[in-house]
């Protein structure tokens, strides 16, 4: 299965999409500032999505000083905000078309894995490989209060697309990943989920982001295909470490780009440290 330039004829539309879950830093800016200016290159068109999901992370004050932040940065976009919390009823959409075909199953298995899906898994933070206890049961008679919905994947398929910046990737579902989890059981979409449904109904013909979602990618993929989508092409981005080679989180306070600009540092000068 590939993901492969089906989307070459479509007219550029990216996007870029922080989850206001803590302030915008240095790695955010780069990998925002490729994703922009390659729409922008391609005379094409930006939506800013706001991944606002995870609610026991997500802050109000997160949501406004991210575009704040992104502005003062000199990006803009055409469209959005688009808040992933008032697309519920896509999702549940998504849900129930996946369910019909019989791509995912119910699975009532310990919660406390799931409880992580709701987030982007950046580095070291996979979904361990469901060894799919669950895989052959019937749907009906369950509480569903407990139940999270998993994809089905299929049993050792290569899928494999073309990455702009780091080429050729194969994986292999069955094998490097699991039956992932798209429905949490207190009605949340996996990352997984709302990502792939959101690039794939928004028209997104490229998706720049960082090279730890290089793995997320396989499994959008098996997403996309099994509603019907077309796929965008990727273009994963190197990210940025500190001086232990750890990638930047929120304990980088003083990468923020807030505090940057505090400082008195302008983006021209942030750029052209890049
Ligand atoms: N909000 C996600 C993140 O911050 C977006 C990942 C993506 O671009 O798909 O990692
Ligand atoms: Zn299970």
């Amino acid at each position: 299965m590939s993901g492969r330039e089906e989307s070459t004829s479509r007219p550029y539309r990216g996007r870029i999409a922080p989850s206001p879950t803590g302030y915008l830093h240095l790695g955010h800016a780069r990998t925002f500032w490729v994703a922009w200016s390659r729409a922008r290159a391609a005379g094409g068109s930006v939506i800013l999505r706001n991944d606002d999901l995870d609610r026991d992370r997500v802050r109000p004050e997160f949501v406004a000083a991210m575009e704040e932040d992104l502005r003062w940065f000199g990006l803009d976009w055409d469209e959005g905000p688009v808040a992933q919390s008032s697309r519920m009823p896509v999702y549940r959409g998504a849900l129930e078309q996946l369910k019909a075909a019989g791509h995912v199953y119910p699975c009532t298995c310990s919660r406390k894995d799931i409880l992580a899906t709701v987030a982007a898994p950046h580095a070291g933070e996979e979904e361990p490989v469901y060894p799919g206890t669950c895989r052959l049961r019937r749907g009906d008679g369950l509480n569903h209060s407990r139940v999270v919905w998993r994809f089905r994947v299929p049993d050792r398929e290569v899928i494999e697309f073309e990455d702009g910046m780091y080429g050729c990737q194969r994986f292999v579902s069955g094998r490097d990943f699991g039956d992932f989890v798209v429905w949490r059981h207190d009605e949340v979409p996996s990352y997984q989920l709302a990502c792939a449904v959101d690039d794939g109904m928004l028209g997104i013909t490229e998706v720049v982001r960082g090279e730890d979602l290089l793995a997320s990618t396989a499994r959008q993929i098996l997403i996309l295909h099994a509603m019907g989508w077309s796929v965008p092409r990727y273009q994963h981005c190197p990210l940025v470490r500190d001086e232990n080679g750890m990638r930047l989180a929120k304990r980088h306070a003083a990468l923020g780009l807030r505090e940057l600009r505090r400082q008195g540092r302008s983006p021209e000068s942030i750029r052209a440290g890049w």
